[in-house]
């Protein structure tokens, strides 16, 4: 017999709707944050690794080749998209190969070159002072020291631990906007320096995990857990989440806010590396998600 329309009503009602990770929408409860340091380790770690099913592919979404192109990669990348600094960095490393190059650099051909990506005389500034130091302090090598890398102009221990755990393969912690917002909303932190987050962070990870760890939440908080619209309810790690409900529950709604997987397509690298897990991003007309999200 055919159903009524009331009955349909009804039996559609009663079916909750499929949440993140299978889990029925109406029946997660925000996690709590635990009272005792083990309860706290134990959930961050399930934390890294409902990220690290998440984001089998995360990985540093800079072009680079070599220490020297990803310092220089890293610099540029502040207050721009790494899609952005993707598009401008094959140009820059034509012109200036090494370090020596670009420390003899015309001031207004660099410029130039690295306008498209911001602060474009402040950031040229700080590639000629940074080439400088390397051609004359380093003999034209990157230092593989968090110590010595930090003496370099423009470089704070966020940029140093970008070489330092993707080229030097020292364990690092990143510490940026994406990765200080999520570590509080875990629970790992309450500060607002990034130093002191790193501490706490650290002590919670052993090192082995750190620069994993680092990529994981950027991807995190590039992709779902948004600065001022989180999207909860389209969240892998939601179960487990002791901020879930900051942002949009609603799986259909909080579906639109996700960023960057477009077509399924993750990822900002136009020259991935030949082992890369994934396609590498789509042109720039293709990644309107990548605006306003660094
Ligand atoms: S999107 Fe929501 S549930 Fe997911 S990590 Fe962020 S705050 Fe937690």
């Amino acid at each position: 017999m055919a159903k009524t329309g009331s009955e349909q009503a009804k039996k559609s009602a009663a079916k909750p709707k499929k949440g993140p990770a299978g889990a029925p929408a109406t029946k997660i409860r925000r996690a709590k944050v635990p009272e005792t340091r083990t309860g706290l380790v134990r959930q961050a770690r399930r934390i890294y690794r409902g990220l690290a099913e998440a984001y089998p592919y995360a990985h540093p979404e800079l072009d680079f080749e070599n220490a020297y192109q990803l310092l220089v990669a890293t610099v540029l990348s502040a207050q721009t998209t790494d899609l952005r600094v993707n598009q401008t960095t094959p140009a820059l490393f034509a012109a200036y190969p090494t370090p020596e190059d670009l420390a003899a650099a015309d001031p207004e051909a660099l410029e130039e070159l690295i306008r498209p990506t911001g602060f474009f005389r402040a950031k040229a500034r700080s590639l000629l002072g940074l080439a400088k130091s390397l051609r004359d302090d380093f003999g034209g090598e990157v230092p593989g020291t968090l110590k010595e890398l930090v003496t370099l102009p423009g470089v704070g221990r966020k940029t140093a631990n970008v070489v330092l755990g993707n080229v030097f393969g020292v364990p690092g912690i990143t510490v940026d906007t994406h990765f200080g917002r999520l570590a509080r909303r875990f629970g790992w932190s309450t500060s607002e320096d990034p130093v002191v987050v790193e501490q706490d962070v650290a002590a919670l990870f052993p090192k082995r995990d750190w620069t994993m760890l680092s990529h994981y939440l950027v991807f995190h908080g590039r992709r779902v857990c948004h600065a001022r619209k989180p999207a909860c309810g389209a969240c892998p790690i939601a179960a487990i989440c002791p901020s879930y409900g900051e942002g949009e529950t609603d799986p259909e709604k909080a579906q639109t806010l996700l960023k960057y997987e477009l077509a399924g397509k993750p990822g900002q690298r136009l020259k991935p590396p030949p082992d890369f897990p994934g396609p590498p991003a789509p042109p720039a007309a293709d990644t309107a998600g990548a605006a306003g999200a660094p």
